[in-house]
């Protein structure tokens, strides 16, 4: 009896307390602020640089959204991303988002490339998928310099729909990568099915690259990766020990505080020219 009524007490705790109250309460003050934004004013996008693990030169750069709200100041994108598929604004801003990323890469040497992510809406929308390949057609990027970002999550929401958007974008030529490999509910021979070009390992198992445990699946993941000949991908690589790491058993890339935070593109190219000879 002692034990149910301290279990009752704390469900209570959890779907009442103050906290939860105040949660939700700033997500609804998040999606009305959302709802009335200017896309076209309070949203810019970040660029972090990918590099190559063997040489360090810079192979790609990723957009990430910000957005600064005039009533709420900067609000994540982990946080309004989500939002923004609920309030069904996801369309427009990610033609928003995607049209000021691609216009970033008029100040950037032509080889580096372009990642992108795409959200489970976008994926599985057919009008979307059609704007965005309207968008890189008429933006004049060569669509061999885009990789758009998927997880899995995304993409097994409806994987039917998912699996023809993405055989449809990559016939123009763009490239698909799949974001937070790792961390989702499916079998490798399932995600094995699935049109990518690229896997970005999640940031979550860096922290393994020091000890035994973690370095055997990182090891492995990258094998894994190698053996269906994708182009492997470290995200939140932030020491030396990791990128050695990945260096030694062979993964292509790495991205992360190491290497540089996101930043906007002014401060992209300068770090970019400080980088290579003139
Ligand atoms: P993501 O795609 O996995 O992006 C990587 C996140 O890790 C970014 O967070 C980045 O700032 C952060 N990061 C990079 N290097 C390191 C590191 O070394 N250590 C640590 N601790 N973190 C690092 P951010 O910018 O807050 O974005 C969060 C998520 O929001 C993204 O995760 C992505 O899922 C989503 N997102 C961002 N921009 C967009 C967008 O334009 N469209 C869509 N659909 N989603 C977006
Ligand atoms: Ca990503
Ligand atoms: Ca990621
Ligand atoms: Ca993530």
């Amino acid at each position: 009896a002692l034990y149910k009524a301290k279990s009752e007490r704390r469900g209570f705790a959890t779907l009442y307390s103050p906290d939860h109250e105040r949660r939700i309460r700033s997500e609804r003050a998040v999606e009305a602020a959302l709802q009335t934004a200017d896309l076209g004013a309070e949203m810019t996008v970040h660029l972090q640089p990918i590099a190559a693990v063997g040489d360090g030169s810079l192979a790609a750069v990723e957009a990430l959204a910000r957005w600064t709200s005039p009533h709420l100041g900067p609000v994540g994108p982990d946080v309004f991303i989500p939002l923004a598929e609920r309030v069904g604004i996801m369309h427009r801003l990610t033609l928003d988002l995607l049209a000021k990323a691609l216009a970033c890469l008029d100040h950037l040497p032509a080889e580096i490339d372009l990642s992108f992510n795409l959200s489970a809406h976008d994926i599985t929308c057919h009008e979307t998928v059609m704007a965005i390949m309207a968008l890189v057609r008429r933006s004049g990027v060569r669509p061999g310099r885009l990789i758009l970002e998927l997880t899995e999550t995304a993409v097994v929401r409806d994987f039917e729909t998912a699996e023809a958007s993405m055989r449809l974008l990559r016939s123009l030529g763009i490239r698909i990568a799949l974001d937070d490999f790792g961390t989702g509910q499916s079998s490798l021979s399932y995600l094995r099915r699935l049109p990518f070009d690229k896997v970005k390992i999640d940031r979550s198992f860096m922290a393994g690259a020091g000890d035994g445990e973690g370095r055997e699946l990182l090891a492995a993941m990258v094998a894994f990766c190698r053996s269906m000949r994708k182009i492997c991908i470290a995200e939140g690589v932030e020491d030396e020990e990791q990128l050695n790491f990945l260096a030694a058993i062979g993964c292509d890339r790495f991205q992360g505080y190491l290497l540089a935070r996101p930043m906007p593109l002014d401060e992209l190219v300068a770090f970019e020219r400080a980088r290579r000879p003139f």
